[in-house]
């Protein structure tokens, strides 16, 4: 089915998309936020809790520290934003000690990842920072370690030769847990500018030792269920997953069983076309553009309401 502009649509048929849903789960960077908040947001979300609905925000961005989001949620004007926010590192840290996990985890991570997974009781080690001035130092790398138990692989900005090998060492171990964040290959830094994302070095390491990691992150089916989970989710058809990117958020939409809506903050209405089989249910200029409707779909409600 072609993707429904929202933008287009009356209140009447807008409030029948809104009564299809109990739950609203979304994505930040992109959806509520670049650098700033976008306009608009915080009546948006504001509005949808009016009309009765359950929201939690999924992120794969595990590289800001709880006060970072804190403050973006507070200057977006969404209340307990961080509360009711999973990213991959909380998922990852509750699935191992979900497992009973007492062993090291080997992380190829950020620092705010490797704190959260400290602040669930588990051990971590990570580096070296700087890789080696010759080729064959590189050796040292090759050493395994007993301690390790998982290797966790997720943005990390000074990923380097030396990291890799000690995680492909790790991991040649089968019983060693393989756990990925953000698999996203490129990451957009703004329009027209986009960085090596961690799911590029995810492959060289998958590929070298014959393995696929566990992926907590956007577009794997586990984060999806997890964030059910949270919210008690019975029927997956019942929440709408907002996103601005295809493969990560429609990606997850459509594995876990969710109604999507792409917001075009990132990718226009061409790209979002061009895609061989990931398309939205729904597709919107960018969620402050609603405000106006959504503002009438809340009258609706009054209206139906008052009148039982
Ligand atoms: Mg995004």
């Amino acid at each position: 089915m072609e993707p429904i502009y929202l933008n287009s649509l009356n209140s009447t048929e807008f409030k029948k998309i809104i009564d299809s849903f109990d739950y609203v789960f979304s994505d930040c960077d992109g959806v509520i936020w670049s650098d700033v908040p976008y306009p608009g947001v915080g009546e948006f979300f504001h509005r949808i809790k009016q009309l009765g609905k359950t929201v939690q925000f999924v992120s794969n961005n595990s590289v800001r520290s709880r006060k970072k989001y804190e403050d973006l949620f507070d200057a977006a004007n969404i209340k307990c934003g961080f509360e009711n926010l999973i990213i991959p590192s909380i998922a990852i840290a509750e699935y191992l000690n979900a497992s009973n996990f007492d062993k090291t985890v080997y992380c190829m991570t950020c620092p705010e990842t490797i704190n959260i997974l400290k602040s669930y009781g588990l051990k971590c080690k990570n580096g070296p920072e700087d890789g080696a001035e010759l080729y064959t130092s590189y050796l040292d790398y090759f050493d395994d370690d007993d301690e390790i138990g998982a290797v966790v692989f997720d943005n990390d900005y000074n990923i380097n030769l030396a990291k890799m090998y000690k995680a492909i060492t790790y991991l040649r171990r089968p019983e060693v847990i393989y756990l990925s964040g953000a698999s996203d290959h490129y990451v957009y830094l703004k329009r027209g500018y986009i960085s090596l994302g961690p799911g590029l070095f995810n492959n060289v390491v998958n590929e070298e030792t014959n393995r696929v990691p566990i992926v907590l992150g956007k577009p794997g089916e586990l984060l999806g269920e997890f964030a059910m989970k949270r919210s008690g989710v019975t029927e997956p058809s019942r929440v709408l997953f907002i996103g601005d990117m295809i493969k990560q958020d429609v990606g997850l939409g459509k594995v876990a069983g969710f109604k999507t809506l792409l917001v075009l903050t990132n990718h226009t209405r061409e790209d979002m076309m061009a895609h061989p089989h990931l398309k939205p249910d729904f597709y919107a200029d960018s969620l402050g553009s609603l405000v106006p409707i959504l503002n009438n779909v809340c009258l609706l409600d009054i209206k139906a309401k008052s009148s039982i």
